[in-house]
Order: structure tokens, then C-alpha cells, then sequence
């Protein structure tokens, strides 16, 4: 199959969707893969590693959507890359259909066969492909706490481990899933004393399993939450409710409980925040003040380590880009119904049921 990947190009979006060593793979297995001049040069691959990896280098985006059976990209196409797919033609990238509906509308006048990372599913219920999404950013959300925990950034001046001698931070984490484990992974890995509140028994149980006494786990009760935030130096947001949006778990009037200088990020952002005075900021400006406490709130925390997040998400779609290579996309889907669940679009209709209900269209 021709394969080939293009430069991202939505705002700030520095990963790509096939690195050298993906390349490699689906060269080695004699597929031949297109990657636009320049595409790698957001993780600091240049053409010259793809072409060792056995690439073509393809002068433009419009050249790779005109010759390629498959793109794999990382974001939903913009208006232009769509303008361009074809019918029959692959598009393997996250789409996030639901809220879109121009997407969706140029999609399914495409003809195009659209499969989408973020509904692809595993044999435990979960999201393989959005899940390296959420480590990365669990562990980001310590990094970027300690950051704004500094003075100079507004926060009240402590360090996340401590010294011999002073008392560590204190960790809040809310929310005990894959951003909540990795965040309190990396508080505890720096030595900070870490609390994790979730409504899960079940999540709590394998908390206090993994933690054995290093990170404390709490029921996420309107009264613990309260009492945890209020000693809290750094709080992280990470809860989800599928399909809605975030639970406003930590109100306006808390933040008065305080102590002044700490810090709230809140991860849930993406999905309206779960802090009620948060709102989506951007990496050239991440944090802002509320009542002194200090706010970080960027929506694609992943985007500032392109690098590492890119190779975390080759990872998980490889392979199914080399099943989808390998076996065509019918066989491929055919085989494997984890795959076929990410299948979003195919020839004109939507094929996955909770985005045409989402969008009030025929499934
Ligand atoms: P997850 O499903 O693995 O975990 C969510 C956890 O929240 C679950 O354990 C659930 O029991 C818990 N929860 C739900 N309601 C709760 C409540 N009221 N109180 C306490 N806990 C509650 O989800 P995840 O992959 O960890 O993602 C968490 C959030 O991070 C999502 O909103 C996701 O979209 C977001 N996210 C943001 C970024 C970013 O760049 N900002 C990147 C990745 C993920």
C-alpha cells in the first residue's frame, strides 16, 4: 500500500503521525510510504532519517493526499487537507467527530474511509489510543505544578519534595484514572505526601494496592475533597465522566480554604475543567491568578513534549497502520473488532453510533 503522512498543521501542533521508526516498519514490510519535506521537524526528525527509514520525500501535502492509499496523520484534518481526500482513500488520525460537524459533513462528502484513533477500543473497555495521551499529561501536571509552585510564577514558593529537614508538598490528586495514576506516580517518585480522591471502590482498591502507603487514597466525598483542597500545595483535576462534561468539583468559594499560592491544574480542561474558575489557557501563556491561587489550564497539554508524545502515540497506532497496510481496511476491520470500532466514516455514512447520535445523524 502507499502510505503516506503529512506536516500537522493546526496551531501549535508540533508531533507527527508516522516517526522514522514507524516508517521503517511499513517500509520493511514493503509498503511505501510519502512523508511531506519537513514533516518530522516538530520531534526533531529531519528528511534525512526518513529517507534512511526507506521514505519518499514528498515536496507537499498536496502531492502525499494526491498519491497515498492511506494518510495517518495526528489531528483532524483542517479544511483544506479534506478538501483533498478522496474516495476509497484512508485517513487513520483523532478526529473527535461529535463536536464537529463541519468536519463531519466534509468527511462524508469525501467518499473517504475514516477511522479514528480516539474510538478505537481494547479488549478491558478502554481507549488504547487516547490512553498514552493521558500519561503523558498525568505526568506533565506534576512538572508544570512544581513550575508554577516557584515564586517567580506566583505560586507560594515550596518545593514538591521538600529537604531533610522540611516537610514535603502536599499532592492532591482528584480523579485515580490514567492522568491521576501517572500523575501520582510522579509526585510520589519526587517525594511529595500524595492524596488520591475517587468515587471508585474498585479505582481506590487498586490505588492503595500500587501505592502500598506512598500515595493515600480517599474517598471523593463533597466533605474529603473540601478538607484535602484546603491543605492542598498543589491540586491536580483529572476526573472524566464519559460523554459529559467535567463535574465542578472544586467551586469558586473553595478557594478562599486555600492556602494562597497554591496551585491548581486542572487536566480536565479538555472537557470544560473540573475547577469552577478554570478556563482553557495555552502553553506561551499557561497559568493566570484566581484569589491568589495559581490557575494552569492548557487544553493539549501533550502538544509542549511533541516529541515524547509522538512516540507514545506511534506506538499504540502502529500497529494498526500495518494491519490496515497489510490486509486493506475491509479485511482489516473484518479481523479485528477493536479496530472496526474506530471506524467513524465510511463511503458517505457515519458508521459509529454514538457520533451520529451525538451529531443527529443516520447511523
Ligand atoms: P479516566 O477515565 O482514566 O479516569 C477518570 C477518573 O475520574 C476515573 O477513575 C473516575 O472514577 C474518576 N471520577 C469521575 N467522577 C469523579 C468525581 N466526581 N470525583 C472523583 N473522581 C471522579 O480518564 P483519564 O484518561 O485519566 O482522563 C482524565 C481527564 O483528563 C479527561 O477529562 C481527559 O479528557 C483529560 N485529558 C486532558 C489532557 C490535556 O491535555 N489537558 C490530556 C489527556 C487527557
Amino acid at each position: 500500500m502507499i502510505v503516506g503522512t503529512v506536516t500537522e498543521i493546526k496551531n501549535h501542533e508540533y508531533r507527527v503521525g508516522l516517526t522514522p521508526e514507524s516508517v521503517e516498519e511499513l517500509s520493511g514490510r514493503g509498503h511505501r510510504v510519502l512523508v511531506q519535506a519537513g514533516a518530522g521537524g516538530g520531534i526533531g526528525a529531519d528528511d534525512d532519517l526518513y529517507v534512511r527509514a526507506g521514505a519518499e520525500i514528498v515536496a507537499s501535502a498536496e502531492a502525499v493526499f494526491a498519491r497515498a492509499e492511506m494518510i495517518v496523520k495526528v489531528k483532524e484534518p483542517q479544511a483544506n487537507e479534506r478538501a483533498m481526500l478522496r474516495p476509497g482513500q484512508i485517513l487513520y488520525t483523532y478526529l473527535h467527530l461529535a463536536p464537529d460537524p463541519d468536519q463531519t459533513r466534509d468527511l462524508l462528502a469525501s467518499g473517504a474511509t475514516c477511522i479514528a484513533y480516539e474510538t478505537v477500543t481494547d479488549a478491558a473497555g478502554g481507549l488504547p489510543l487516547l490512553k498514552p495521551m493521558s500519561q503523558v499529561a498525568g505526568r506533565m501536571a506534576i512538572q508544570a505544578g512544581a513550575g508554577a509552585l516557584e515564586k517567580a510564577n506566583g505560586g507560594r514558593g515550596v518545593l514538591l519534595g521538600g529537604v531533610p529537614g522540611v516537610l514535603p508538598a502536599n499532592v492532591v490528586v482528584i480523579g485515580g484514572g490514567v492522568v491521576g495514576f501517572n500523575a501520582a506516580q510522579m509526585a510520589v517518585g519526587l517525594g511529595a505526601d500524595v492524596i488520591i480522591l475517587d468515587r471508585d471502590a474498585a479505582v481506590l482498591e487498586r490505588l492503595a494496592n500500587h501505592f502500598e502507603g506512598r500515595a493515600k487514597t480517599w474517598f471523593a466525598s463533597r466533605a474529603n475533597l473540601a478538607a484535602a483542597v484546603a491543605q492542598a500545595d498543589l491540586v491536580v483535576g483529572a476526573v472524566l465522566v464519559p460523554g459529559a462534561a467535567a463535574p465542578k468539583l472544586v467551586t469558586a468559594a473553595m478557594l478562599g480554604t486555600m492556602r494562597k499560592g497554591a496551585v491548581l491544574v486542572d487536566v480536565a480542561i479538555d472537557q470544560g475543567g473540573c475547577f469552577e474558575t478554570s478556563h482553557a489557557t495555552t502553553h506561551a501563556d499557561p497559568t493566570y491568578l484566581v484569589d491568589d491561587i495559581v490557575h494552569y489550564c492548557v487544553a493539549n497539554m501533550p502538544g509542549a513534549v511533541a516529541r515524547t508524545s509522538a512516540y507514545a502515540l506511534n506506538n499504540v497506532t502502529l500497529p494498526f497502520a500495518i494491519a490496515l497496510a497489510d490486509l486493506g481496511w475491509q479485511e482489516a476491520v473484518r479481523r479485528n473488532r477493536h479496530l472496526l470500532a474506530g471506524l467513524n466514516i465510511w463511503n458517505g455514512h457515519v458508521t459509529n453510533e454514538a457520533v451520529a447520535r451525538d451529531l443527529g445523524l443516520e447511523f
